[in-house]
């Protein structure tokens, strides 16, 4: 069924979010990809990498579900370094293998890590023990020379991360931090929810962190209900997504 948004992409950003899988290993409360979703093979990716590039897109950004668990992201990366095209990463931190670590910095991959706060919030939040996994996947990132950055999610009972997060980047040597507040898509705790007067004052906290910290951490504020940003989806659509998700384009497919 046509949706009133086909169509309507005229021209492609620099950068679009690529998203290889909708499964992941974690199982975080707030998730826009359902676990179960699809995966598809390596050469239809390379087939719809090929035809972003084609149409105007530099930089193709890994994103999921979780893409460190598809297995064919390392050859993925460089496909798209021998293309010509940039790459970034987005990631829990759950499964990123030395040899991933490896092409990350061969291909000078920029690569944002998802960590929402202490060991019991983060844990609380992706539904599982990963903790330690993810803050050992920033040291091994930063150690190897891999641009790294962190990227937290905050929830209405949870604006005290702000602090906490900023002073792990400091500590680690991470130079950008972004905070994503959180949206609220399908069925979530209802304290994640944030008011409208909540939103403003977690908004005023981390403009008063930026300024604080400027010159030593690059603290950003993500907002996708107000910033809708553009995902070449596992499905093979293009799709603009915020507070909802609206399919622009199908990426035709080709014969191999
Ligand atoms: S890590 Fe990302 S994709 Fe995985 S469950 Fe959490 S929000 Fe969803």
């Amino acid at each position: 069924m046509k949706n009133k948004h086909q169509g309507q992409l005229r021209n492609f950003p620099q950068m679009i979010c690529f998203r290889v899988t909708r499964n992941c290993n974690a199982f975080c409360r707030f998730c826009f990809a359902p676990q179960g979703g699809l995966q598809p093979e390596g050469d239809i990716l390379r087939q719809r990498i090929d035809w972003l590039l084609t149409h105007g897109v530099g930089t193709i950004h890994f994103c999921g579900g979780e893409p460190t668990i598809h297995p064919c992201l390392i050859q993925l990366l460089k496909y798209v370094r021998d293309r010509g095209g940039k790459s970034q990463l987005t990631t829990n931190g759950l499964a990123v293998s030395d040899k991933l670590v490896e092409v990350l910095r061969e291909t000078n991959t920029r690569v944002k890590v998802s960590l929402h706060g202490d060991r019991e919030h983060h844990n609380g939040l992706v539904g599982l023990d990963g903790f330690q996994r993810t803050v050992n996947s920033i040291r091994r990132l930063l150690s190897a020379g891999v641009r790294t950055s962190v990227q937290t999610t905050v929830v209405a009972d949870g604006m005290w991360v702000v602090d906490w997060v900023a002073d792990f980047c400091l500590e680690m040597g991470v130079n950008r931090l972004s905070f994503l507040p959180f949206v609220a898509r399908g069925a979530c705790n209802e304290n994640y929810f944030l008011s409208d007067t909540q939103r403003r004052t977690l908004k005023d906290m981390v403009k008063s962190k930026r300024r604080l910290l400027s010159g030593r951490l690059d603290v950003r504020w993500l907002d996708f209900t107000v910033k809708p940003y553009l995902v070449a989806d596992s499905d093979g659509n293009v799709v603009l997504e915020g507070k909802t998700r609206n399919v622009l384009l199908e990426i035709p497919e080709t014969k191999v």
